[in-house]
């Protein structure tokens, strides 16, 4: 038998089925009887019941056949299929018959069936054909006033909380069951849904007080609550704990999948990380970012795009020298030593660097005393050490020797054509493709925190939109700031206060103010060719053999050929393409070697050619007669001095000057300036009256292509367009510098040393230099100044005095007429004189800054700057040092 219940549609008014009879009436009926098996029919409840046992369908068409009730009662034991009177309860239901189904397969009848009334069974009047009983009805109380009020709410609140927490109802369900006010009828439906229990439920199917009856619905639906709502919570624990596991497990095991397939391991990796901080000691700032960007790397998933950017980052703080030093050899003997055995001569520069490094040493060991920090102290708050000149004459290599005597590693970055300051300083972590500056690269190379560091070409740093690599180096530089360095990359104070700086560069006055203040500046001039035949035959030779695997014996270089090879294989303030010219003859001896092993190579200027080919240089020497209208002037540049000829020529016409050669603005002036002054002494000179109406002059600078400039070549401008008016030779040795004024005072220039270098090379022996300039011959090594003799001029008048010989004419002094011929037709004097020899050509160093810029991989031509005075344009934002604008007025 199976049952369905229904809760009401809705409270009927009053109770509307047919008019009840009287109480006695009533009572002691008898009716047909089904017993049911676990199921209670309450009063004003509707069910549905499937009838099948053989007697029951008998009952109920005998309810049929009548007044379409019967009494639905409960078997005491369910399993029974045939109860007797025994087997049932005694309280029982009267119920209606609303509606029947025959299913005729399964020889069933459904029918729905509404409870009417509590019965009891008095006793029963038949059990055959089917159960037949006697019943009385007791009458049910009906309860009023509050209390039956309170308990009514009281109920619905319950109820509404316990179909809250089951659920099990549908939404109208619990509005009808709500809107229930009869505490009677409220009791039964309550009890038909609500209670479960078979006990509870004939218990109040016996109960027949409405409010009684309620009052235990009450306890039972407390009941029902509590443990609905423990059976809640524990759900939701369950489902908690169930769902976390699922998830971790779940992601656990992507995770696994992912690594595997990218051949990863990250929980290892942060752990060797881990394990590398902890043995490099950082600093606290370092150790807590470092810690923090690990525990990111560890928590970020395999495949982010950051996790590479973050892994290098980890990478480069763990590699820096944070601590990481070399103990210093504090021994002034000992740099000494290693100075002369790493350089020939340089006396000055190296007594110099043996007095600072003897302040600093002292400095140092006073910090040691005064505050016991023996490993910090670093003697660092002294000036930079600055090494200034031209291109290999040993700027890095005493660098090196620096490094050596002291017992610290070398570190070195060039800072030519550094133009972003992010090269110093770096890119922030955020740009793709980031690295720290050059700094910090360099750092990390050298592996300790110590280092002696070269800065080389600090003159060649240019700043412009990228901002300013300058600032940025000084703080590099400034002890005062250079303990917490931040580079973008790092994000992290970094102290560089125990590295020790040597800056290097060709031109002091290029160094950036700012810089170049806190400078100990170290001048190192070129070599003479004697210094340079010495440096080539004791350490040169030596060195470049070693470097290719031969012994000395092996390849012999007297210092006669030593010599030929600076002079005709190399042009140049130092010996850097000597030391290249004598590696390219080890090669070449090492392949002959190899071919003959006994042979043993003595090198001769004869056949020398075979190992370095044709002579790039004529021999120097000086023209072999003075000519008219080419003068020599004597030029600075970067890399060390150089001739400057200075060609003019005359021709018929209407007094036009015409300055070709790639010349700056102060030497066009400068030229001006010699033309006037002349024009203003014609008589005293000697000059035609009337050039300047007739005569076209045409001035010309040869290496037409490296632009020039600056005031010194004043006096020999002069002196060219004296010769070439007044056909006085120009005296083939003598070399003259200085600048002119309009009246022909000569005013001093810069350079000297380097010009006066450049004139002993070539052989020029008599050197015109500006009265003002005597101070500065001292500085000339006291070797060269033997060989030479100084002319100190105070006025063009001097310069004339001095540098001209007697005027010539055709066929004199052995000038070879054709060539004076070959002249004549373009030089002809406004006098139509006769016309003194021309010849194209003077003792200049030819091609020599060409040669220069191939040989030291410099900038193109029209990049160099050839004089000094062009420094002092090129800076004039910036004025130029005393010293400087000083020489050049
Ligand atoms: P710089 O840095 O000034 O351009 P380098 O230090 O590179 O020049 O020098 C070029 C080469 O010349 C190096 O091999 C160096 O050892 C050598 N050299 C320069 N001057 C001397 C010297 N006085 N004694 C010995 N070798 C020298």
């Amino acid at each position: 038998m199976a049952e369905q219940e229904q809760l009401p549609q809705s409270e009927p008014a009053e109770e509307p089925r047919k008019p009840e009879p009287p109480e006695e009436a009533r009572n002691a009926r008898s009716y047909p009887l089904v017993p049911l098996k676990n199921t209670v029919v309450f009063p004003r409840t509707r069910v549905t019941l499937t009838i099948g046992r053989e007697k029951s369908i008998r009952a109920v068409e005998e309810a049929l056949a009548n007044e379409r009730q019967f009494v639905a009662a409960t078997q005491t034991k369910a399993e029974l299929d045939d109860p007797q009177p025994d087997d049932i309860y005694p309280t029982a239901t009267l119920v209606d018959i609303i509606s029947f189904q025959r299913q005729v397969q399964e020889n069933t009848i459904q029918l729905v069936v509404e409870g009417s009334r509590r019965v009891k069974i008095v006793q029963y009047s038949d059990t055959d054909p089917f159960l037949k009983a006697e019943v009385h009805k007791p009458v049910e109380p009906t309860p009023s006033g509050a209390q039956s009020e309170a308990l009514v709410r009281h109920a619905i609140s319950l109820f509404e909380k316990y179909a809250q927490l089951n659920r099990r109802f549908s939404n109208e369900d619990i509005t009808s069951v709500i809107s229930l006010k009869n505490p009677a009828r409220l009791a039964d439906v309550l009890s038909a849904h609500v209670v479960s229990e078979h006990t509870t439920q004939l218990e109040l199917l016996e109960t027949l007080d409405p409010l009684d009856r309620l009052e235990k619905i009450c306890v039972v639906l407390g009941n029902e609550i509590e443990v609905l709502e423990l059976e809640a919570k524990i759900r939701q624990r369950v489902r908690q704990q169930v769902d976390k596991n699922q998830k971790e497990y779940y992601l656990k095991e992507q995770l696994r999948a992912i690594q595997e397939e990218l051949g990863h391991d990250t929980a290892s990796e942060v752990q060797e990380l881990r394990d590398r901080m902890a043995q490099k000691a950082l600093p606290p700032e370092a150790e807590t970012k470092l810690r923090k960007e690990i525990d990111r790397l560890e928590r970020m998933p395999q495949h982010s795009a950051e996790l590479v950017v973050l892994r290098n980052y980890i990478d480069w703080i763990l590699a820096l020298p944070w601590n990481e030093r070399t103990e210093d050899r504090l021994d002034i003997a000992y740099a000494q030593q290693v100075l002369d055995e790493d350089h020939y001569g340089l006396d000055k520069v190296k007594e110099r660097i043996i007095e600072f490094l003897a302040v600093r040493q002292l400095r140092m060991m006073r910090e040691k005393r005064e505050n016991g920090t023996a490993a910090k102290s670093s003697g660092h708050k002294g000036p930079i050490l600055c090494l200034i000149g031209p291109p290999g004459v040993g700027k890095t290599s005493l660098g090196h020797s620096i490094a050596r005597s002291l017992g610290r590693k070398f570190a070195r970055i060039s800072l030519g054509g550094v133009h972003d300051e992010a090269e110093i300083r770096g890119h922030r972590r955020t740009y793709v493709g980031a690295l720290p500056g050059r700094i910090i690269q360099a750092m990390k190379t050298v592996g300790v925190r110590n280092p002696v560091f070269l800065l080389d070409e600090i003159d060649k740093m240019a700043s412009d939109y990228r901002g300013d690599p300058a600032a940025a180096l000084l703080e590099v530089l400034d002890p005062e700031q250079n303990n917490t360095f931040t580079d973008h990359y790092l994000e992290l104070p970094y102290d560089l206060s125990e590295v020790f700086f040597i800056c290097t560069g060709n031109v002091r006055f290029q160094i950036p103010r700012a810089l170049a203040d806190r400078m100990d500046i170290v001048e190192i001039p070129g070599y003479t060719e004697e210094e340079k035949a010495s440096i080539g035959r004791t350490f040169l030779l030596p060195k470049v053999l070693r470097e290719h695997g031969l012994g000395e014996d092996q390849v012999q270089v007297s210092p006669k050929v030593m010599r030929y090879v600076i002079a005709r294989y190399t042009r140049e303030a130092g010996v850097r393409s000597l030391e290249r010219q004598l590696a390219a003859i080890s090669r070449k001896a090492a392949r002959r070697i190899l071919l003959k092993p006994e042979t043993h190579l003595r090198l001769t200027t004869q056949n020398i050619e075979q190992y370095l080919g044709i002579p790039r240089y004529s021999p120097d020497h000086a023209a072999e007669r003075g000519q008219v209208g080419v003068a020599t002037g004597l030029a600075w540049t970067e890399h060390g001095g150089t001739l400057l000829p200075v060609e003019v020529v005359t021709m018929p016409g209407k007094g036009s000057l015409q300055v070709t050669g790639q010349l700056g603005d102060v030497m066009q002036e400068s030229a001006r300036a010699a033309l006037s002054y002349i024009r203003s002494r014609a008589y005293e000179l000697n000059v035609p009256d009337d050039f300047s109406e007739q005569t076209d002059l045409h001035i010309h600078m040869p290496e037409g292509a490296i632009p020039k400039d600056g005031p010194s070549a004043g006096i020999t401008i002069a002196t060219a367009i004296i010769s070439a008016l007044t056909h006085r030779p120009v005296r083939n040795d003598v070399a003259m510098t200085g600048e002119i004024t309009l009246r022909g005072r000569v005013l001093p220039i810069g350079g000297l040393k380097e010009k006066v270098l450049a004139a002993h090379r070539v052989g020029i022996r008599d050197i015109l230099v500006p009265e003002d300039n005597r101070k500065d011959v001292p500085e000339i090594p006291a070797k060269i100044r033997g060989d030479l003799h100084f002319t100190y001029v105070k006025s063009m008048d001097e310069v004339v005095r001095e540098a001209l010989l007697p005027p010539v004419t055709e066929g004199e002094d052995g000038v070879p007429k054709d060539e004076a011929e070959q002249t004549a037709a373009v030089a002809r004097t406004p006098t139509d004189r006769a016309v003194p020899p021309q010849q194209p050509e003077m003792p200049h160093e030819p091609d020599l800054l060409e040669v220069e810029h191939e040989e030291e991989n410099l900038p193109l031509p029209s990049e160099v700057n050839i004089l000094p005075e062009e420094s002092a344009i090129k800076f004039q934002g910036q004025e130029p040092p005393d010293g400087f604008s000083a020489y050049e007025g």
